[in-house]
């Protein structure tokens, strides 16, 4: 380590971890999002951290680009005038090659946008024609809240920025910052739930606690970065015989339960429900339990009121993919009406 370049390193190194605490703070705190479909689209995501909000000069940001399956991350400057004061970072995703190849070969101009970019409490779908603009601009205020933001001015990368981030690759901020990105592009608003049964997992094997949980599921080998951690856990929540509810990923980390259906959290009850494959209850439970179901109304109808699911999206797997899963004998129907009962007795009652 050079003395010369230490405090550089340093600006850098902070640089790179405000960007990442931006990203942690909009996946841990907003109840909004951007829709996945911007997030997929994405070829850039540039974060500007409150940080460096300075004068109306230069301000340093993070870019980072796709690069096959993977992220290119880089420092970019921004000249310009920000509407947003020092109170709001900002994210700024470049959806559209000819703006990609803008930045990498000069400089993007950021201009204020005719239309506001989209958000899941505005637009859950999004078009292709949504997708159409060159970049969008969020901004993030001091509580994690996204919204809509406005930013006019030119990014463009500092000479030689690029090299200096990839020798750093092993930098301990820049580590950090991946899983946070990570994080950030795997964030989901929930919109609905699916149920599951365990069906592998025996009652007389039944994983105790959350870290049984992910191990039995790293076997299996699902693997997420959400919040700065490695989930296996596929499901959202775990429901055992008796009752007990065990959290898997947390809300905001999308699932690996059902495929296409990422922004649905999933519920798995354990047991096996298929008079098929579990006829005689040799495996394990072959029905749910009453304290199971009794867990399963009472969590979805939390759920159902924090994220403002409607009930024709709360599914079972099988609604939504050739599977035995939840079985046959999961009373569906009784769920969705006691369900329905639970909300509406709610609402009379004045909460
Ligand atoms: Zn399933």
């Amino acid at each position: 380590m050079g003395s010369g370049c230490s405090g550089e390193n340093r600006g850098r190194d902070s640089l790179v971890n405000s960007a990442a605490d931006t990203l942690e703070l909009v996946v841990e705190h907003s109840d909004d999002a951007i829709p996945d479909s911007v997030l997929n689209a994405a070829k850039c995501v540039i974060t500007v951290p409150v940080s460096t909000h300075g004068e109306s000069g230069n301000l340093v940001a993070i870019a980072s680009c796709r690069d096959g399956s993977d992220w290119q991350t880089s420092i970019v400057t921004f000249t310009g005038s920000l509407s947003e004061k020092q109170t709001s970072a900002l994210i700024i995703v470049i959806l559209s090659a000819s703006a990609e190849a803008a930045l990498s070969k000069a400089e993007l101009d950021i201009r204020r946008a005719n239309r506001k970019p989209p958000l899941v409490s505005t637009k859950a779908l999004v078009t292709a024609s949504d997708l159409t603009s060159d970049y969008m601009v969020y901004k993030v205020q001091s509580s994690g809240e996204i919204s809509p933001g406005d930013a006019e001015g030119k990014l463009q990368f500092p000479q030689g920025s690029k090299d200096s981030l990839a020798l750093s690759k092993q930098s301990r901020s820049l580590k950090k910052y991946g899983k946070s990105l990570e994080s950030f592009l795997n964030a989901i608003v929930p919109t609905g739930i699916v149920i599951h049964h365990t069906a592998l997992i025996s009652s007389d094997k039944l994983p105790n606690g959350e870290k049984e949980v992910d191990s039995y599921h790293q076997q299996r080998g699902f693997e997420i970065q959400c919040s700065g951690k490695t989930y296996h856990v596929a499901y959202h929540y775990l429901i055992l015989p008796d009752g007990t509810v065990q959290r898997g990923r947390p809300e905001r980390c999308e699932g690996a339960h059902a495929r296409g259906y990422n922004s649905y959290l999933g519920i798995s009850l354990i047991g096996d429900f298929s008079s098929r494959d579990n006829s005689d209850g040799a495996n394990s439970e072959k029905r749910p339990t009453t304290q199971q179901m009794k867990s399963l109304v009472e969590l979805c109808r939390r759920l159902r009121q924090k994220y403002n699911i409607p009930l024709q999206h709360i599914v079972r797997h099988s609604d939504i993919a050739s599977t035995e899963c939840p079985g046959d004998r999961f009373p569906f129907n009784e769920f969705l009406r006691s369900l329905q009962t639970t909300m509406e007795r709610r609402s009379l009652s004045g909460k």
